[in-house]
């Protein structure tokens, strides 16, 4: 299994691929987003458009290098979500079409889908199963409204849904989202948290090899770790996630987890920067070291002039933030006055979500967080899993339960794993006192 991000270029194996999906995005975008903005109907959301791609063109789509099919689902709706999430139409455009576009994680997880990065690692790119494009496109509206209702979501957020095709090939069915961790922090540690036990174990020892692992629930527990937020942000969080939850449960998913990824910022930025977020999203371990070839972010002059420009800009313009949106800005550090997540409260610390302590004081830790992997219906398959494991494990442990006690379970272990450092030992004093 390639678990190794890698630069998808004209040598890689699905280099073809990957430059179908790209320039079906850009052509999608683009057409959808020419046109003046109107209110959403009904039927934009069971819309579809099927577009052919060949290297002489034609009266509707350009010249292509490949010759290949591409949908496009519902471009109105996820035209405006993007709004939702605030994202530039531009700056999307600019971030998944750009030269050297990619880079391939392979398939992390054990359902098959790969995952691509963006080249400024803002978005990914994960391929799902049919059933999974299928339930998508049934929930969209469900999944829509509960956005507009819920700017300040946990959930993965969804850009685009597509499907490319080439000529004797399988149909490939993605969707383009928020990579929740940043470009220019390291992650320290990361966490797929689900609630069970079951199977739910990174082995420890293969952490020397991979010290960017993804750990589970029982690596957790094993650390003693908790989500440390102090009453504000752990009130906010929770109420949140409640929220998610329960439109996840009331659509019957299931097998979804709260990825985590911790920046320490004691330990800050090491060197070897970009080697290294690179190796965060290997969850199935490392199994190359990784080469000069893995492209990643080196902005160019021009880049870094903008940004330079920008962030004078900002200083002279700079207005407090108010304090009940109260995201411990971080003192010296300037954030990116482009980056939409500043609006979003639980991205709002540089992206991630800082800790804080009993009396709301800012802490030493950032969270990259979100809800993830939420297309998973219970479906026939997961039942027949659930019959299987249940011979053999007790109900409440297993990850296959239905999906009002998944989530019930999964907000309950994460809440519970909601403490700052000084609630914990209170805890445990009081234990000791019983
Ligand atoms: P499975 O169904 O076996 O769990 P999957 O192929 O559906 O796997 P996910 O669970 O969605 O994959 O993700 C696998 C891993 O990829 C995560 O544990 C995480 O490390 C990384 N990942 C997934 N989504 C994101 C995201 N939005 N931002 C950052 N990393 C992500
Ligand atoms: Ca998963
Ligand atoms: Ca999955």
């Amino acid at each position: 299994r390639v678990v190794v991000g890698t630069k998808v270029d004209q040598n890689h194996v699905n280099w073809v691929t990957a430059y179908n999906m790209l320039t079906g995005i850009r052509f999608c975008v683009s057409r959808t987003n020419a046109k003046m903005d109107r209110e959403l109907t009904d039927a934009d959301f069971d819309a579809k458009h099927k577009f052919s791609f060949d290297i002489t063109g034609n009266e509707l789509t350009p010249s292509a290098k490949y010759d290949f099919k591409f949908k496009d689902y519902a471009p109105w709706v996820f035209r405006h979500l993007r709004g939702r999430f605030r994202l530039d139409p531009a700056d999307y455009l600019v971030s998944l079409t750009s030269k050297y576009i990619l880079s391939e994680l392979g398939s992390p997880g054990k359902s098959g889908s790969f995952f691509y990065f963006s080249r400024d690692y803002k978005y990914i790119i994960k391929t799902i199963h049919h059933a999974e494009h299928k339930f998508l496109r049934k929930i969209l509206k469900d999944y829509y409204n509960h956005i507009r209702d819920n700017p300040n979501t946990l959930l993965s957020q969804f850009y685009g849904l597509h499907r490319v095709k080439i000529p004797y090939g399988r149909k490939i069915h993605f969707v383009v989202m928020n990579n929740l961790f940043p470009p220019h922090r390291d992650i320290h540690r990361t966490f797929d948290l689900k609630g069970s036990t079951i199977g739910r174990d990174f082995r420890e020892e293969d952490l020397e090899k991979n010290p960017r692992a993804t750990l589970k629930d029982l690596n957790w527990l094993r650390r003693d770790a908790s989500l440390e937020f102090g009453p504000t942000k752990k009130k906010a969080f929770i109420e949140q996630m409640q929220k998610d939850v329960k439109l996840l449960q009331r659509l019957h998913i299931m097998d979804y987890s709260l990825l985590i990824g911790i920046h320490d910022l004691e330990r800050g930025n090491e060197e070897n920067l970009r080697d290294k977020t690179l190796q965060v999203f290997q969850p199935g371990g490392v199994e190359e070291e990784p080469g000069p070839s893995m492209l990643m972010r080196t902005p160019s002059k021009l880049e870094s002039a903008r940004k330079a420009k920008e962030l004078r800009q900002m200083i002279k313009t700079q207005k407090p933030v108010p304090m009940d949106q109260s995201s411990n800005k971080m003192p010296d550090e300037l954030q990116d006055p482009k980056d939409p997540k500043r609006n979003f409260y639980f991205y709002s610390d540089d992206g991630g979500f800082r800790a804080t302590h009993e009396d709301d004081s800012p802490g030493e830790e950032i969270y990259y967080l979100g809800i993830i992997d939420c297309l998973t219906h219970y479906s026939l398959i997961k039942r027949m899993e659930h019959f299987f494991k249940g011979l053999a494990n007790t109900e409440s442990q297993i990850s296959a339960i239905p999906p009002e006690r998944y989530g019930d379970r999964f907000v309950k272990f994460i809440s519970g794993n909601t403490k700052t450092k000084e609630a914990a030992e209170r805890e445990k004093r009081e234990q000791a006192a019983e």
